[in-house]
């Protein structure tokens, strides 16, 4: 029988879970606590009795993940994780400090699917979705490590959350439940390539978090060819579910636009973007790309980008840089988990 990971268990499953095991009730209150504050083993569990932690043991286990490497920047003091999961696989966390708070990027999958031509996680290909418990262990785990209550959470690690969509919304309103984690719907941001019928199934969910749609690129022929899952669902397609989502939840969407030197980053593709998204409920963030090795694709320069924000703000459009946070340590998701891959370690096999 293969163990429970307790951080799999919603409040009330942890209550069943513990009364199959013929104890009582309040038994499981004081688990789900141990479980939050993020302890590595049962012998942490200094109320529960150590006939009890051992039975425990048996059948389950805390969920707290193996820290295997940990970077910090010396530049901003972001924190990146690897984490070993219990099959052998890895996936990474990026803990960054903001004016409000901490923030925590995670990732929803091993690997990816996708195959966006400028991403690091595209050429390893996918191995598994995450449980709920192992999304949700990125938190806990890097909130016990770094002793920082975390108030941000983005769906922006490794993987697309909304190709493993039960166990992103299990992992949403785990980490959401006050007698958790407690982080508010609105905290948690998700970023997707633009499965088109999930951004449909999320609106109908009722929780109000904020969505992310990797864009990159302003009409098919160009989308088609750094983002495949285009050819599944067209810009057309994409942008009219934006246009309903923003219209059912009245949630402001988010554009991501990576901005690649010579590929889509001129001032016609500007007008284009403009075009395509003007009146709507939305916000455009440029991501200057990040080098990734094998993909050619270089970062656009500080003036391409202000022009582009330039042409977009006459369509009434407006556009930010993402900070960079963590240049010293290669922050950007897929990084530590890919050179671990490629030396032998993290793949899980
Ligand atoms: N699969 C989801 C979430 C993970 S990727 C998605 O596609 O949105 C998180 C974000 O990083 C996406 O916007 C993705 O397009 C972007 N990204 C991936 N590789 C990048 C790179 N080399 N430079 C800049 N952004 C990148």
């Amino acid at each position: 029988m293969d163990k429970i990971n307790l951080m799999d268990l919603s409040f009330e499953e942890t209550e069943k879970f513990i009364e199959s095991m013929g104890e009582k009730r309040f038994r499981a209150k004081q688990i789900f606590q141990w479980i939050y504050r993020g302890v590595e083993s049962f012998d942490e569990m200094t109320n529960i009795s150590a006939d009890l932690r051992e039975r425990l043991s048996q059948n389950s286990f805390t969920g707290y993940l193996r820290i295997a490497s940990k970077l910090v920047s010396k530049i901003d003091g972001t924190i990146k994780y690897l984490f070993e999961l219990e099959d052998g696989n890895a996936v990474e966390s990026v803990l960054m400090k903001y004016k409000y708070g901490y923030s925590i990027c995670i990732s929803t999958q091993v690997g990816c699917k996708m195959g966006c031509t400028f991403c690091a996680s595209a050429p390893l290909g996918f191995k598994r979705n995450l449980t709920a418990g192992e999304i949700l262990g990125q938190i806990i785990t890097v909130q016990r490590d770094s002793g920082e209550k975390i108030s941000n959470v983005v769906l922006m690690g490794i993987g697309e959350p909304l190709d493993n969509y039960d166990n992103v919304m299990k992992f949403l309103k785990l980490a959401n439940d006050e007698r958790g984690l407690g982080i508010g719907a609105r905290h948690f941001s998700l970023s997707t390539s633009g499965i088109v019928p999930r951004i449909y199934a999320l609106m109908k969910e009722n929780f109000p978090l904020t969505l992310s749609i990797s864009l990159h690129s302003t009409n098919d022929t160009d989308r088609s060819a750094i983002m495949p899952v285009n050819r599944k669902y067209s810009i057309d397609k994409l942008i009219e579910a934006c246009k309903i989502y923003t219209k059912e939840t009245g949630r402001r969407i988010t554009f991501e636009y990576a901005m690649i030197s010579g590929v889509n980053d001129s001032a016609e593709k500007a007008k284009e973007l403009g075009r395509l998204i003007k009146g709507m409920l939305c916000h455009v963030n440029l991501i200057p790309v990040n080098n990734v090795e094998g993909t050619g694709f270089i970062r656009s320069g500080r003036k391409t980008i202000e022009k582009f924000i330039e042409v977009l703000s006459s369509y009434g459009v407006e556009a930010t840089v993402r900070r960079e946070l963590g240049s010293d340590i290669s922050a950007a998701c897929g990084q530590l988990r890919r050179s671990a891959v490629e030396s032998g370690k993290g793949s899980g096999d």
